[in-house]
C-alpha cells in the first residue's frame, strides 16, 4: 500500500503548492485510488495531482474526515472532474451530492479490501485504518476527537503501525510509544517536539511525502 501526501501546509519537493489543510493519496494493489480529504482549495489540490502524476479521474473514492472547509474546501473541485468517485462522509457533514453514492459513517465501516473507517468519533470526524503486512496504519484529518480515542478505536483493526495527519494540539507523546513510522501533518502544533522525541521513527510531511507501507 502506498500514502501520498497531496495536500498540506508545507511542501516537500519544487512546483507542489501548500496550503492550510489536509488531503492524501491512498493506493493499493488491484484496488482504484481512494482520497482521503481534499484539502482547502481544488485549484492547489489539483494542481498537486498534476505534478505527482495523479489522475483525479481514477479515484474511486472520496473519504472526507470532517466537516472543517481545510478538509472538503477542494471537494467540488475533484467532483467537477471526477465522475465515479463514491463518498464516505461523517454523518456530521451533511450535504447532498446528487447522483453520488453516499455513505453516511457513523460507526467503523470496511471501506476497501484493507481500508476501514473508525467510524465517525464524538460526533465530528472519522480515521481511516490501513491493514498492511507491517501492521494498521493511521490516517487522521485533523485528530479533533483526541489521538487517544482515534488510536484506540484503529487498534480493534489489528496491531498499529504508524501514523500520518493532522494531530492538532496532541501532546500525550507516550501514546506513540509503540508506533514505528510517525508524520506530524498539517496542523500538529507539537512537530518540532515529536521530530525530537521519535528521531529514528518521525519523519517530515509535507505535500510530495510518499508512505510505502
Ligand atoms: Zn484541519
Ligand atoms: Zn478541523
Amino acid at each position: 500500500m502506498k500514502v501520498t501526501v497531496v495536500y498540506d501546509n508545507e511542501v516537500r519537493s519544487v512546483g507542489l503548492r501548500e496550503g492550510h489543510g489536509f488531503s492524501a493519496l491512498i493506493e493499493d494493489e488491484g484496488v482504484s485510488p481512494l482520497l482521503f480529504d481534499t484539502g482547502a482549495d481544488g485549484p492547489i489540490l489539483l494542481h498537486n495531482m498534476k505534478e505527482l502524476n495523479i489522475d483525479p479521474r481514477d479515484i474511486n473514492a472520496i473519504v472526507i474526515s470532517h466537516a472543517h472547509d481545510d478538509h472538503t474546501g477542494g471537494l467540488s473541485g475533484i467532483l467537477s472532474i471526477n465522475e465515479v468517485g463514491e463518498l464516505y462522509l461523517p454523518s456530521s457533514f451533511r450535504r447532498a451530492f446528487p447522483r453520488r453514492k453516499i455513505t453516511e459513517v457513523k460507526g467503523p465501516v470496511q471501506i476497501r479490501e484493507n481500508i476501514f473507517s473508525t467510524g465517525e468519533l464524538e460526533g465530528v470526524e472519522q480515521s481511516l485504518a490501513l491493514k498492511t503486512a507491517k501492521g494498521v496504519f493511521v490516517l487522521t484529518g485533523c485528530a479533533h476527537p483526541g489521538l487517544g480515542r482515534i488510536l484506540a478505536a484503529a487498534a480493534k483493526f489489528g496491531e498499529l503501525y504508524g501514523i500520518a495527519g493532522g494531530f492538532h494540539g496532541f501532546h500525550d507523546f507516550k501514546l506513540f510509544k509503540g508506533l514505528s513510522l510517525i508524520y506530524p501533518c498539517h496542523c500538529t502544533r507539537y512537530k518540532q517536539e515529536i521530530r525530537d522525541l521519535f528521531r529514528d521513527r518521525s519523519l517530515e510531511c509535507g505535500v510530495g511525502s510518499v508512505i510505502e507501507l
